[in-house]
């Protein structure tokens, strides 16, 4: 059996982690604010003292962090991964960065003899807390395979893209689509209420219709209380938004609607709504159009 550890228990990573642990692994974990990795201890997990320690003691160490800086940090600290790894150690980065630092994090870690995966998740909290994400992989095929029976747990499919940088490329690309797909629910209710029309009869209109989504479903009742509890924080979405635009300036594609939703969602965390979850840019588009 497989040594495997975990790095980074937010509110993605928290979940994933536990459901490993529950699948019978033995797990170790680590987390730089120490207190968020306590439901996991209490449920069995080891807990480390470094990320260092994590890939010492682990073959797949698994990485769920906000951003590019935050793994950088954690791969270049005096303690950090980096000083932990050797050959055949495999590295799992399931944290939404760029293509590019997907590559060059890759870089690194292939330089102590390590393998490293850019493995980012489609699906938030209710998904990963259910073991239902889709797990988007570049790298190589042999250590995924190695990696499998784990994103079996994790998810309900695993797409390998190729080699490094393009499961982080997969995953721009699809959150492009749930920025504007948010964006479009949060414009449609506001035309309809401006026109006159009771909320709870739109909200119902749209789930009858085609465009009801998963997404939808899940957030319907944000838009009926006008609460937006996070379940993907609206800064997180403004930050993929920022690393849209740098891969469609790379790769010279105009996108009119990404640029559109990068303004509308920036707007909306300056406004203080970057810790409300991302439909939350429904409010951003009020505030907008209030007279
Ligand atoms: P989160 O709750 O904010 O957790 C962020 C994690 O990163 C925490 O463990 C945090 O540690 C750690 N961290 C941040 N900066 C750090 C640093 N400089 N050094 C060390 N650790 C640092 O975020 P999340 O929602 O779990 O998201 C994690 C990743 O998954 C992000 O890349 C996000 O875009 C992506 N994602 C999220 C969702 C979602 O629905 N939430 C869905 C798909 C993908 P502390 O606890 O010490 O702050």
């Amino acid at each position: 059996m497989q040594t495997i550890g975990w790095i980074g228990t937010g509110q993605m990573g928290e979940l994933m982690a536990m459901n490993l642990l529950q699948a019978g692994n033995r797990l170790h974990v680590y987390n730089r604010t120490i207190e968020k990795t306590n439901s996991l201890v209490e449920a069995g997990a080891i807990r480390a003292s470094s990320a260092k320690e994590i890939v010492e003691l682990c073959d797949v160490s698994f990485i769920m962090l906000a951003d590019t800086n935050a793994v950088k940090d954690v791969l270049t600290q005096e303690d950090g991964i980096l000083a932990g790894t050797a050959p055949g150690k495999i590295i799992v980065d399931m944290s939404t960065i760029s293509p590019e630092d997907s590559r060059a994090f890759a870089q690194l870690v292939s330089e102590t003899g390590g393998i490293y995966l850019d493995a980012p998740v489609s699906g938030s909290v209710g998904p990963a807390k259910a073991g239902q994400l889709v797990i988007l992989v570049g790298g190589e095929a042999s250590a995924k395979e190695v990696c499998q029976p784990y994103f079996d747990v994790l998810g309900k499919e695993t797409i390998h893209f190729g080699e490094n940088g393009k499961g982080s490329a997969a995953k721009l690309s699809i959150n492009l689509l749930l920025a504007i797909v948010g964006q479009g629910v949060g414009e449609t209710v506001l035309l309809a209420e401006k026109a006159g029309l009771e909320r709870g009869k739109v909200l119902e209109m749209i789930s009858q219709s085609a465009m009801n989504t998963p997404l939808f479903v899940g957030k319907r009742e944000m838009y009926e209380t006008e609460e937006f509890p996070a379940a993907f924080m609206l800064k997180l979405m403004a930050k993929d938004l920022g690393l849209i635009k740098e891969q469609a300036d790379r790769l010279e594609v105009d996108l009119p609607l990404a640029e559109a939703a990068k303004n509308t969602y920036m707007a909306a965390r300056e406004c203080g709504e970057g810790d409300s979850d991302m439909a939350a840019v429904y409010l951003e588009l009020k505030r907008k159009n209030t007279k």
